[in-house]
């Protein structure tokens, strides 16, 4: 373990300016990703600002019919508070699919966001990783790259971004709110993560010098018809191979409105408002959610490993679309579709 400062904020302003202050420091929330990171020397910060006491616990009606959600509120808290579980279980039930229920308690939703790739080269410091180090290649490229994204990779990096959370936050239009030296700022859940280009080692568009507050839920929470479908390993405690949040607006069978993102298949959650689009006004069947899985994979990539994960998406978008059809989330698809 490496020496590191320890100091504790005592407001948001606190934290940001002792941020600003010290580059090489880093926020700590619940620490369930960080302090790992510490551990394998991935992560080295001089200095531990630790905001786990910062008032961002709070779940709050916003004036315009959402919701306004602490950065610091823990991921079990959130997935069973009466408004998400009511409103927003597409959120309930994708934060619950990850992890354990001894992580989801420390876990916040802050540290959900800024969660680092789970590629074992980067936590490996013997092998080289752009990630880690910019500049000294990808070893998942040529090694094993199973678990490895199928869209949107760069030749720098073919590292997924990890959480699940933050898939059906895509998928429901969150924002998020910053706080920094210069002032607050929103910043869309879609533009929040980034892909890798020749800048791997930028997870998200967050300034090293802010510290995310909030994540706002616009009134929109697809509460009939939705699903979270995530595919992995084991059935708990396993990161996603290919997971999706799909939620649609239903008029009779004719589809309103459709919002889909995928997770363990690229370097951000993946959404693609082309194919939500194309599927307004189609009836609600499996001819118009295959040829939606076609479009959203349509420039998909494999590589040695995980090329099986292009026709595990295309299968998993399917079945989540026909799930949240049916609004039988839950279900192995037990209703016939046409
Ligand atoms: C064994 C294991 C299995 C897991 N499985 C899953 C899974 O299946 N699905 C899933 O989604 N997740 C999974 N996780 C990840 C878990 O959800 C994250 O570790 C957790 O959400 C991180 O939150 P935290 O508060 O502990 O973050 P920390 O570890 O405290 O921080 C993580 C990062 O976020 C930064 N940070 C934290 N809060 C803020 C803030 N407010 N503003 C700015 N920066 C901030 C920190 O500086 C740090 O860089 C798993 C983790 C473990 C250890
Ligand atoms: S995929 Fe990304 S994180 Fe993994 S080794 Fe390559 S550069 Fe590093």
């Amino acid at each position: 373990m490496i020496n590191f400062q320890y100091a504790r904020a005592d407001g948001v302003a606190d934290a940001v300016r002792r941020i600003a202050a010290d580059p090489s420091a880093k926020f700590i929330a619940g620490g369930t990703n960080l302090i790992d990171l510490m551990k394998q020397d991935v992560e080295r910060p001089s200095r531990l600002i630790d905001i786990s006491h910062l008032p961002l616990k709070s779940v709050e009606e916003t004036a315009d019919g959402g919701l306004r959600i602490g950065a610091l509120v823990p991921n079990s808290d959130l997935a069973y508070h009466p408004l998400i579980a009511e409103r927003y279980p597409l959120l309930a039930s994708a934060i619950l699919a990850g992890a354990s229920a001894q992580l989801r308690n420390m876990a916040s939703t802050g540290g959900n966001l800024l969660q680092r790739t789970r590629c074992y080269y980067f936590y490996d410091t013997a092998t080289p990783c752009n990630k880690r180090e910019p500049g000294s290649g990808c070893s998942a490229l040529a090694g094993l790259n199973r678990i490895h994204a199928i869209l949107g990779t760069s030749e720098s990096c073919i590292a997924t971004h990890p959480s699940d959370m933050c898939v059906a936050l895509a998928a429901l239009d969150a924002k998020i709110h910053v706080a920094g030296p210069s002032g607050e700022r929103t910043i869309a859940l879609t533009d929040f993560h980034r892909l890798p280009g020749t800048t791997p080692q930028r997870d998200t568009n967050l300034q090293s010098d802010e510290i995310v507050t909030a994540v706002e839920l616009p009134a929109r929470g697809f509460a009939k018809n939705y699903t979270y479908l995530k595919i992995r390993d084991r059935l708990s405690y396993a990161f996603a191979l290919v997971s999706v949040a799909a939620a649609l607006e239903l008029d009779g069978e004719t589809i309103k409105e459709a919002r889909l993102a995928l997770g363990g298949v690229a370097h951000k959650p993946w959404r693609d408002t082309g194919a939500e689009a194309a599927l307004r006004g189609q009836t609600a069947n499996r001819a118009a959610f295959t040829q939606t899985a076609d479009l959203i994979l349509r420039d998909a990539k494999g590589f040695a490993h995980n090329a099986f994960k292009i026709d595990l998406a295309r299968r998993v978008i399917v079945r989540a679309l026909t799930q949240a059809a049916h609004g039988t989330p839950q279900s192995q698809s037990h209703k016939k579709i046409r």
